[in-house]
């Protein structure tokens, strides 16, 4: 899981300063930094990157100091907040929204970066995301260097039913390019991702080579895709590509086994350039919107739902989708939407990827593993079948007010009062979830379910 151990790391020092080991609060908070820096650094950030967040988080913890009056609580939401938000920080690089396609207009995204970064993949990746938004994608496949190149994109498109271009024959990819550009524009694709020849490192031919198609292409948008297990050395390879293809966004790969995420993250975010998307897994549907505060939401195990629905809306009908935004947008979670919720994620793909995006899974999940949170999951749902419309379309309140509800629906789904309790919990913290997210500060009020 990505850098889940990181997130416990963090969370457990968190969690140390709060139990009061010392009754001098400098103290603990200084004993929660010095956890805090060694398990970024080694997690492979950067260290003069995590050097500024120990001295933001003490300056400022420093300065608004808990009044000696004050409640556990209270410390406990400045400490956690302060840290999330200079986590949010370590990974951010201020860029908003860099590339916003429009419908109707034709935009051109070209992919650059090394061979075997993940760049076709991610690719197709991006071709789905947009096509399940609404958008006429295709594919171009500008890679005449590599044997195979382009079987493996049609592969890929085929299986995905994106629309393609490539060239058995033809050897100049700037010729490939531009006639696939031309036919895709002339039938008003909307989007055209372009893959480009992976280089094996920087060579100055093949960078020439980019550089002319990249005239021809004149993208809208250029993305480089990096392998994430590079750690540190992502900034370096980012500077490079940057002199010679100009991109504006990045799109991180494989975060889905290397704990130096941490390092390519915070390199990259030196280099001002911002992460759209992070891959993780070899999956059409293993690609996740990036944004800090999302991140770090998933890494301290708060739950994220704003990249949750992101996900939701790649995968589930648009009406169920439509319903649940619009109870989120006034801040409201049925047991409905929760039910929506457990059952779409269950035809996502690895719950394991999906479980760190929600309150109180992540837990589950380090705690009993893939297969077993799998059938947690089945028996949530057969609890959530056992209900009456009227239970489905409440807030869940209405279960504490009659517990007899409560052994109807236990008998009814062959489970216990004390599993429906449970998914009530898990329903109540989205619902709190959705009340921050109207607020617009999802996954910044608190840490429920850390670890
Ligand atoms: P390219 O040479 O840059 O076009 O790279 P490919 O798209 O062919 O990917 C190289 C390898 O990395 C393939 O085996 C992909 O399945 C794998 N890959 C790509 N993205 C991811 C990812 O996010 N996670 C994992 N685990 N593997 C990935």
């Amino acid at each position: 899981m990505v850098l889940a151990d990181l997130g416990k790391r963090i969370n457990g020092a968190v969690n140390n300063a709060l139990s009061n080991t010392s009754d001098d609060y400098a103290v603990n908070v200084d004993t929660m930094l010095k956890a805090i820096v060694t398990a970024l650094l080694e997690s492979d950030v950067n260290i003069a990157l995590v050097s500024r967040l120990r001295n933001n988080i003490k300056s400022k913890l420093m300065a608004q100091k808990p009044a000696s009056g004050s409640t556990n609580a209270q410390t406990k939401k400045l400490i956690q907040k302060t840290v999330f938000d200079e986590l949010c920080n370590l990974v951010d690089c201020d860029v908003k929204e860099p590339f916003n396609p429009k419908k109707k207009q034709c935009n051109v995204i070209m992919f650059v970066g090394l061979q075997g970064s993940g760049k076709t993949t991610s690719c197709t990746k991006l071709a789905v995301y947009y096509q399940k938004r609404g958008f006429k994608v295709g594919l171009v496949c500008a890679d005449t260097f590599r044997a195979g190149a382009f079987d493996q994109l049609k592969q890929n498109a085929i299986k995905a039913r994106i629309p393609f271009y490539g060239s058995y024959t033809e050897t100049d990819p700037v010729q490939v390019a531009d006639e696939g550009i031309k036919k895709f524009k002339k039938e008003k694709f909307e989007i055209i991702i372009v893959d480009t020849s992976g280089r094996h490192r920087q060579e100055e031919a093949l960078f020439q080579e980019m550089i002319e198609i990249s005239h021809v292409v004149k993208p809208n948008q250029t993305i480089m895709v990096l392998d994430a297990s590079i750690g540190q050395a992502a900034e370096q390879q980012s500077k490079a590509f940057k002199d010679s293809s100009d991109f504006g966004a990045i799109i991180l790969t494989k975060m889905d086994g290397h704990a130096k995420g941490g390092g390519a993250i915070s390199a990259v975010a030196a280099t001002h350039t911002p992460i759209i998307f992070i891959g993780t897994g070899e999956h059409v549907h293993d690609f996740e919107k990036f944004s800090p505060k999302s991140f770090v939401s998933k890494l301290l195990g708060i739950g994220d739902i704003e990249s949750l629905m992101e996900q939701i809306q790649t995968v589930s009908n648009e009406e169920d989708t439509k319903a649940v935004m619009e109870n989120i947008q006034q801040g409201k979670f049925t047991l409905l939407d929760f039910k929506k919720q457990m059952q779409t994620i269950m035809k996502m793909g690895p719950l394991s990827n999906i479980a760190q995006m929600i309150p109180g899974m992540s837990n589950m999940m380090n705690q009993v593993g893939e297969d077993e949170a799998s059938s947690k999951m089945k028996r949530m749902i057969y609890v959530l079948d056992s209900m009456t419309k009227e239970e489905l379309d409440s807030d869940g309140r209405i279960f504490i007010e009659q517990p007899s509800r409560m052994i109807r629906v236990a008998k009814g789904s062959g489970t216990s009062v004390f599993e429906i309790e449970g998914i009530l919990m898990q329903q109540r913290m989205f619902a709190s979830m959705a009340q921050s997210a109207k607020a617009g500060g999802a996954g910044a009020g608190g840490m429920p379910g850390a670890g």
